[in-house]
């Protein structure tokens, strides 16, 4: 009986296990990528939930993207039935959200409030402000303000929200700056709310910022039930706020912290944690930190590294390895390991994704994969309604109440796409909104309600299709906390990665240059069985082309543990090649 209370901790090491097992208090668990972090809080709850007699209903579990969320409410169905039903288990602005639907009346708000999009908010902020330049600036004010207990003080940002307010509105940062300001200005509030959620915990702690800091702490005292989990050295957003600082200094926080280490990685094969560990070294985070793979040295494949002329070159690169691979001709096709077993080891398009540092680099591949017929679905860190196509299927669903969800979806697009004939890019767009959107249908069954909310918090990376049998196109963000057995890192150029604007050499400071090395070491940790590193001599961007250099980042890996992989070197190799024998 997979049930009995023990079965539980079953598919854990020791380690895990016994950070699963540890009573209550603030419980830190810092650990590198694929040590099972993601997997030992899931079966933590789990076992609170069935062991320890803890109510489903105390249980709050936070997570990054609502893709996560939604998973980690599947395994905990399958752990513990339909207890975890009763569970909140959601992403920050998710949370918002619900305590603002609760506390509506206190916001000014009704039970029904809207979630402004960029269009409704520039619309307000251009009432508000005369002029569209006046009103950008005034929106990236508001963007940057911070969470000031009684609201912001300059008198256009002041209107602002109250014209959003008559409107029955809020937007996507009031969902988080609203809730910390209700419960900083109510301690009776807060308590409600900490008495109701008494077992919490956040995934990906790194990349909390500032407000949501401020909410986690108004939810929890000195010495709560606050489970934090993540990896310093995967902290990558930066750039949008987040600061790893407040990971850093949790055990201040909560003075009666406990801190609980992981360090066998069970994602990846040697290699690839080998070449990992390199990568982080330089800019480490974690002092003394210590990853290893569960399985040994005889016989992972090589890193392929793979230089191509262009960027052009470097996709049709991917869509030719990805058919070697399917087809079991793999360049890798004389090493062991599972890929190579069995002919193609049962490996498929679902199994393989593409990751990069820009969006623009994706068309190149997308051209490639069209004409090679490689099915693919493409995702980045973006907000979903930045996509106009999105935004207009979301603005025409309510007025069709029929049939399912997904028909009521496809429904929308068929009259959207007719209704935009004239526009060729509108209705291309639109196709691709359509297919978005339509695996987030389908998860929240036939709930409109929950189904707009989730098209109004969700990034794109929500609406990726585990299921479905095509390579994933991920921007290196997007692909934080997954896994994929094949995967191919494009761009490994000085200026890609690192990042910098074209023209801007030289001025970017230390700080951004290690979380660029961090999104690197993300992208490498993504891999199970098989990783290749490419990058073009040649790229154009932003109509330019220009000669490039390696990403620096590439020096720190071991020429040892990485291989050519290009139609030469494959033609020369013949079968009994020693070479490739010594790994
Ligand atoms: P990341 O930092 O990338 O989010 P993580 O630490 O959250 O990684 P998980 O995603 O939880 O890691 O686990 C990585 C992989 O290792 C998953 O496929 C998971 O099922 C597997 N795994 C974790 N622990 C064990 C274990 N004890 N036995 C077997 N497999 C495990
Ligand atoms: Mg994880």
């Amino acid at each position: 009986d997979v049930r009995r209370p023990q079965g539980l901790l079953d598919g854990l090491d020791p380690d895990q296990r016994a950070a699963a097992e540890r009573a209550g208090g603030p419980l830190l668990i810092v650990a590198g990528p694929g040590t099972g972090k993601t997997r030992t809080v899931t079966h933590r709850i789990a076992h609170l939930v069935a062991e320890r007699g803890v109510a489903p209903e105390s249980c709050l579990a936070i997570t990054f993207t609502r893709r996560a969320a939604e998973e980690l409410s599947e395994r905990l169905t399958a752990l513990l039935g339909e207890r975890a039903g009763r569970m909140t288990v959601t992403t920050f602005h998710g949370l918002g959200a619900r305590i603002l639907r609760e506390q509506h009346g206190r916001a000014g708000l009704t039970e029904r409030f809207q979630i402004a999009d960029e269009t409704r908010r520039a619309e307000i902020a251009v009432e508000v402000a005369g002029s569209d330049a006046e009103a950008r600036r005034l929106l990236a004010r508001r963007d940057s303000a911070a969470t000031a207990a009684d609201g912001p003080d300059d008198p256009a940002l002041r209107d602002f929200e109250k014209r959003l307010r008559d409107h029955d509105l809020v937007d996507f940062g009031d969902l988080l700056t609203l809730p910390v300001r209700l419960l900083g200005a109510d301690p009776d509030l807060a308590r409600h709310y900490r008495e109701r959620w008494r077992w919490i915990s956040v995934d990906e702690y790194q990349d909390v910022d500032e407000t949501q800091y401020a909410l986690l702490r108004l939810l929890t005292a000195a010495d709560g039930n606050i489970t934090a989990i993540g990896d310093p050295d995967q902290a990558i957003y930066g750039f949008r706020g987040a600061d790893v600082g407040f990971f850093l200094r949790f055990a201040e926080d909560f003075p009666s912290a406990e801190t609980v280490r992981l360090t066998r990685n069970y994602r990846s094969n040697a290699t690839i944690v080998q070449a990992a560990v390199q990568a982080i070294a330089p800019s480490s985070l974690v002092p003394g930190r210590a990853l290893r793979a569960v399985g040994d040295f005889t016989d992972p494949p090589r890193i392929g590294v793979h230089v191509a002329a262009d960027e052009r070159a470097e996709a049709s690169f991917v869509a030719r390895a990805i058919d070697r691979l399917l087809g079991g001709t793999s360049w890798h096709s004389l090493d062991s390991g599972r890929v190579a077993e069995d002919g193609h080891g049962g490996l498929s398009f679902g199994d393989i994704c593409v990751l990069y540092r820009t969006d623009a680099q994706s068309s190149a591949v997308i051209s490639a994969f069209n004409t090679a017929g490689v099915p693919f679905q493409k995702r980045s860190h973006d907000r979903l309604l930045k996509r106009p196509g999105v935004r207009l299927v979301a603005d025409e669903l309510p007025h069709h109440p029929e049939g399912p969800l997904t028909e009521r979806v496809r429904a929308a697009v068929a009259l959207l796409t007719e209704r935009h004939a004239g526009d060729p890019e509108l209705v291309t767009d639109l196709r691709s909104a359509g297919e978005l959107v339509l695996p987030l249908a389908a998860r929240c069954g036939d709930d409109l309600p929950d189904f707009l909310s989730a098209l109004a918090l969700g990034a794109e990376v929500d609406a990726l299709d585990p299921r479905a049998d095509r390579v994933a196109l991920l921007t290196l963000h997007a692909a934080k906390g997954l896994e994929y057995p094949v995967v191919f890192l494009l761009g490994c150029e000085d200026g890609m990665l690192p990042f910098r604007f074209p023209g801007t050499a030289g001025d970017r400071d230390r700080s951004d240059e290690d979380e660029e090395r961090r999104l690197f070491f993300v992208g490498i940790t993504r891999a199970q069985e098989r990783l290749y590193l490419s990058r073009a001599r040649r790229r154009t961007r932003h109509g330019t082309a220009e000669e490039t250099r390696p990403s620096p980042f590439l020096d720190a890996i071991d020429a040892g543990l990485t291989m050519p992989v290009d139609e030469e070197s494959a033609a020369r190799r013949r079968p009994k090649d020693r070479q490739l024998r010594l790994l």
